[in-house]
């Protein structure tokens, strides 16, 4: 497809994902996506996003757990 932000072309690739779903952040990796090659916008299809939301809301796996720092810009 062609990236809306820069006219770039994107390609499909395999990324990592921050998801949030009822107030919780998850980091999901190995999501397909499609990445703008030029300015690297990520671009999720809604079966994507769909499948993601499924799958934690279903019993599933967690590989690690990790303690997220929250700051703000001065
Ligand atoms: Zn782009």
């Amino acid at each position: 497809m062609i990236c809306e932000f820069c006219g770039g072309t994107t390609e499909k690739r395999r990324i990592k994902k921050h998801h949030w779903l009822k107030g919780r952040l998850y980091i999901v990796e190995n999501v397909e996506a499609e990445v703008c090659t030029q300015c690297g916008e990520r671009y999720f299809s809604a079966k994507t996003l769909d499948a993601i939301d499924q799958m934690l809301t279903a019993d599933h796996e967690v590989s690690e757990r990790l303690s997220v720092e929250v700051v703000a810009m001065r």
